[in-house]
């Protein structure tokens, strides 16, 4: 996609994921030229299923992607928490209401299919252009312009950089923070699979102590996406030793049996570590500023990281429309974006140690559960309604994350 001729962007988005994509789509709408540079050779999306909240849902549709989803994306019904053991259902929430409660469905969909939706609706602006296989080494700046600099010796200059570079942002180190994520000892294993009766309309989180499986539909509901995570002890994290398939196997013996039917079709040659990060604000310095997993990477217990990314983007966008100096309104974007995704980070976190205990602690967990499923949806509307509504405290995690160099995110298991 290249309809910005070279050096006429006014903005350079680095990273074509999910957050570089949006931005730049979400500043094209206001008239904003954006030349988006992507390290691989071709621009995709790792890993098949995203649930996409009524916060991003609204995104979607003001930005003019939702005509390039809504055939294969799925609305589900429910969303189940069971135990994984009984398949006993703990609570559950009707999302038939979102709609009316929160102006938009809660949404299921593979990620090539909004990646693609993000690129058709950026293309149709005639003010992105998208060029893959560009490696950003380092920025530089001076008091009218930033330059990427990228790995093949080429660079770009434009009015503003923007790293949209994700968990392991070269953007972020150059703006201070070399720090490596934060890796919690849980592995994930993901897969698809063509969709059978016992699997209803619904986001099922079936959950037991230190492992769980999330599974939904998705491609016009003819398919299922599957993440499975347990805790691993074996072996220094990320390590061939740490998290291997037999353990998997171990970790679900136990589990009802359409989940064990279901981890039949996991993806064994492929393994993530979860990361995250602690929240840190100083998003910005001078023309360069950071959004998306650079900037507030989440783990994927509340399903925002993506969502965020594109909160991030009609913001970012909503500032800059009609400002002199882009750089000028980048203080303001990290105060308006801050505290929200700070709470989403923290959140997500306590989210997956509740997730995961055991004895006891579950059976207060599902009583609590059911105590609050029972209240109606009130505690929800922070994150899927009105976003100046304002964010829950959330106090700081256990210890139980470790700074992890060196390994990506996802491992591909060796032959
Ligand atoms: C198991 C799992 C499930 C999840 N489920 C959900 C969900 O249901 N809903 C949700 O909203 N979120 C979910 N998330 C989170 C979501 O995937 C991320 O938050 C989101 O994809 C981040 O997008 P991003 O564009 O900021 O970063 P990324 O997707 O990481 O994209 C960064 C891009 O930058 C490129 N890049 C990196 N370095 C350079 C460089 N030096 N030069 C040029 N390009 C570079 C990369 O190649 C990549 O294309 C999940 C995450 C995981 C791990």
């Amino acid at each position: 996609m290249s309809a910005v001729a070279q050096g006429s962007a006014r903005v350079a988005v680095i990273g074509c994921g999910i957050g570089g994509i949006s931005v730049a789509l979400a500043l094209a709408r206001k008239g904003i030229a954006v030349h988006v540079y992507e390290r691989a050779s071709e621009i995709g999306e790792v890993g098949a299923g995203l649930q996409v909240g009524p916060n991003a849902g609204r995104i979607l549709g003001e930005l003019g992607v939702l005509d390039h989803l809504t055939v294969r994306a799925v609305l589900p019904d429910r969303a189940v928490m069971r135990a994984i053991d009984t398949g006993e259902e703990i609570i559950a929430i009707d999302l038939a209401s979102f709609p009316d409660r929160y102006g938009s469905p809660y949404r299921v969909m593979h990620r090539g299919d909004l990646l693609s939706g993000l690129l058709k609706a950026a293309a149709e602006t005639g003010l992105v252009a998208v060029t893959p296989g560009k490696e950003l080494v380092d920025v530089q700046q001076d008091t009218d312009s930033a330059t990427a600099i990228f790995a093949d010796g080429t660079s770009a200059t434009a009015e503003v950089v923007i790293g949209a570079d994700g968990i392991r942002s070269r953007v972020r180190a150059l703006l201070g923070d070399d720090s490596p994520p934060l890796a919690s000892n849980y592995v994930i294993y993901r897969g698809t699979f063509p969709r059978t009766s016992e699997f209803e309309n619904a986001v099922t989180l079936q959950t037991g102590p230190h492992h769980h499986v999330m599974h939904y539909p998705i491609r016009g509901g003819q398919e299922m996406n599957l993440v499975c995570s347990f805790r691993s002890e074996r072996g220094p994290v990320g390590s061939d030793a740490w998290g291997t398939v037999e353990e998997l196997e171990e970790a679900f013996a136990a589990a009802n049996p359409v989940v064990r039917s279901a981890i039949g079709h996991l993806e064994r040659s492929r393994k993530w570590v979860q990361f995250d990060r602690e929240p840190r604000a100083g998003w910005s310095e001078g023309r360069v500023l950071l959004v998306g997993d650079a900037a507030h990477a989440a783990h994927q217990y509340f399903a925002q990281g993506a969502c965020q990314a594109l909160e991030d983007a009609v913001v970012l966008a909503d500032l800059a429309a009609g400002a002199d100096d882009l750089a000028g309104v980048f203080t303001k974007f990290e105060a308006a974006r801050y505290p929200r995704t700070r709470a989403v980070q923290r959140g997500s976190r306590w989210w997956g140690e509740l997730t995961h205990v055991d004895e006891q602690a579950a059976v207060a967990r599902d009583a609590m559960l059911r105590l609050v499923g029972g209240r109606g949806l009130d505690h929800l509307d922070w994150l899927y309604g009105d976003a100046s509504l304002p964010a829950p405290e959330v106090p700081d995690s256990q210890d139980v994350y470790e700074p992890l160099s060196g390994t990506d995110r996802v491992l591909e298991r060796k032959p």
